[in-house]
């Protein structure tokens, strides 16, 4: 695989870290000198949990709001799942510090376990697969994570193999 096709995330080894965890995953600059960054949100240990698709889909219509309110003046671009089913990546304008973040996530995951009402979103106007959906699984789940408690994870690489 050529150098510029690298992907930053296939760099860490998911066997070296500890779930719950944010981890400043990339920052990037527009030729007009915005900085967008992006974090890893991963909620559960990699290769051992990962949350069924209907509790993960209600976590993501519930920190789509949650997230923007818990981060008040930062632009959120996207919070979106991982493919995975372990966490989500976290997009923002600007460059906020991760304890800034781990904050914003840590809240908005309580106001996820604590979510009573309707899930925003879902009906099949607004969103592509509305029958899949668990509040009681997404509210269990924020709670078992939270009780784990989130760290600021560091990077930690697999060793760079030879170019071939
Ligand atoms: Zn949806």
């Amino acid at each position: 695989m050529a150098a510029r096709t690298r992907v930053a995330s296939f760099d860490l080894d998911h066997t070296a870290v500890r779930a719950p965890y944010v981890r400043a995953a990339g920052r990037y600059q527009g030729p007009r000198g915005d900085l967008v960054s992006k974090y890893d949100l991963r909620l559960v240990q990699p290769n051992e949990q990962e949350i069924p698709t209907a509790p993960l889909h209600t976590i993501e219509h519930l920190l789509a709001g949650y997230l923007r309110d818990r981060l008040e003046d930062v632009t959120l671009i996207d919070a979106s799942p991982m493919g995975c089913r372990t966490g989500f990546y976290l997009t923002v304008l600007g460059e906020p510090d991760e304890e800034r973040v781990l904050h914003a996530v840590a809240t908005a995951m309580a106001d996820v376990r604590d979510h009573a009402g309707v899930i925003p979103g879902c009906d099949p106007r607004r969103c592509g697969n509305w029958r899949d959906h668990s509040l009681p699984g997404a509210r269990a789940w924020a709670g078992d994570v939270l009780a784990r408690g989130f760290i600021v994870q560091a990077t930690v690489e697999l060793p760079q193999e030879a170019p071939k």
